[in-house]
């Protein structure tokens, strides 16, 4: 609650937009517990921040426990900020007990996760895990000119702790941002990867003639393929279970023109799914659909992929250590797939991750309103203290 002070709006959330002032009092405010603990603190080239509390094997590699500080414009209390304090709970909890943990526990905060200001969202952890150049991410610029080089120099967050370091394992506490864990009662969700999705834009041209003389068999109406691949998109994603998801959208017709058969109609489809196979699937059999339709109409197709994002499968340990540990506290739990992409999807490309799901109500997200029960905050904390502690191994454990 004191974090959503920093940067709070009139409606209850966060406006903490990456590299602003505000994201770097959030930043001072996070670094004020952290250092009041005596925790180290170190930045890397992008300025993700690692808040580490060491470990008993100096050659050990850190267990680390993070997310984000940097809100939507409207955005929450808890997206991102919650998976931060949740793994400075978890340092601050072992601290309190004194537990000697084998390999250092940190605490991450990711540079520009949320992609509203600079527009590359995961910005700090897919520069972090090679997928995206440092250059790349200094050269991105805001609508005021403002590049994320210059701020980053600007609030002196770029320091030297190296990129890609190897880590033990990564765990990422979040909220849900989705209706599944409380329509299921569940307490915790156990992510075993994200989505991946593809964006494709359709265009089908037929001809351009007059809609009141020209008979309906003598036209190359690009209207009929449409309705029928409209119709079996939405076929071949229920035949692929509830995780397959189909989206068409933004449909433009030319001429702009009531009585006129369309020369083109253009759409963009979102297609999703957590396996790389079936979703290539879809994607063939869509195709198919759309070539045997559109040839039977006598019309064109075209279709030009705009986003490919593969699914992330999670470390089978992490998830593992995660479902352990929700089962070991006696907390009702049930395999999740996220919907929305977040910092461990480019920091698995890299070292075992999982990630922590708690339920947050009406799976509201990316909204002023967006809320938890502090009963719930607690459980995920938990979760994530036994999972981590399972990594890092105790001494106890020796
Ligand atoms: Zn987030």
């Amino acid at each position: 609650m004191a974090m959503a002070e920093v940067g709070a709006t009139a409606a209850g959330g966060s406006n903490r937009q990456a590299l602003s002032d505000d994201d770097a009092d959030g930043r001072a405010l996070f670094l004020s517990w952290a250092e009041a603990r005596g925790f180290s603190v170190s930045t890397d080239a992008v300025g993700n921040l690692f808040v580490r509390r060491e470990g008993t094997d100096p050659d050990a590699a850190p267990v680390v426990l993070g997310s984000h500080l940097d809100t939507q414009p409207t955005g929450g209390r808890f997206d991102g900020v919650y998976g931060v304090l949740g793994g400075f709970e978890v340092l601050e909890t072992i601290d309190d007990h004194g537990v000697s943990t084998t390999a250092p526990v940190e605490v991450a905060v990711w540079t520009n996760e949320e992609g509203s200001r600079f527009p590359l969202s995961m910005m700090g952890s897919a520069v972090w895990a090679g997928a995206v150049d440092l250059d790349v991410a200094r050269a991105l610029v805001d609508v005021d000119g403002i590049t994320v080089g210059a701020d980053l120099d600007r609030l002196g967050w770029a320091g030297d702790l190296p990129l890609g370091r190897t880590l033990t394992g990564y765990l990422e506490l979040h909220i849900e941002q989705g209706p599944v864990l409380e329509a299921s009662g569940s307490e915790i969700g156990v992510v075993t990867g994200v989505q991946g999705f593809r964006w494709l834009t359709v265009t089908i041209t037929g001809d351009p003639v007059h809609a009141g003389p020209t008979p309906m068999d003598a036209r190359h109406d690009p209207a009929r393929p449409l309705a029928e691949v409209l119709d079996g998109l939405y076929r071949i994603t229920a035949e692929r279970g509830p995780w397959a998801r189909a989206t068409p959208a933004q449909f433009r017709s030319e001429p702009v023109s009531p009585n006129t058969v369309p020369s083109t109609i253009r759409f963009s489809v979102d297609i999703r799914h957590p396996d790389a196979d079936v979703l290539d699937g879809m994607d063939r059999a869509f195709r198919d659909l759309l070539a045997t339709s559109a040839d039977r109409h006598g019309c064109q197709w075209e279709i030009s992929v705009d986003n490919d994002s593969p699914p992330v499968v999670f470390d089978p340990g992490c998830v593992e250590a995660v479902e352990a540990s929700a089962a070991a506290t006696g907390r009702a739990h049930e395999r999740i797939v996220s919907g929305a992409g977040h910092d461990a999807c480019y920091v698995a490309g890299l070292v075992p991750a999982a990630m922590v799901f708690v339920p947050c109500r009406d799976g509201l997200s990316h909204n002023e309103s967006e809320s938890i029960q502090p009963a719930q905050a607690e459980v995920g904390a938990e979760v994530l203290l036994h999972a981590a502690l399972a990594l890092a191994h105790t001494s106890e454990d020796r």
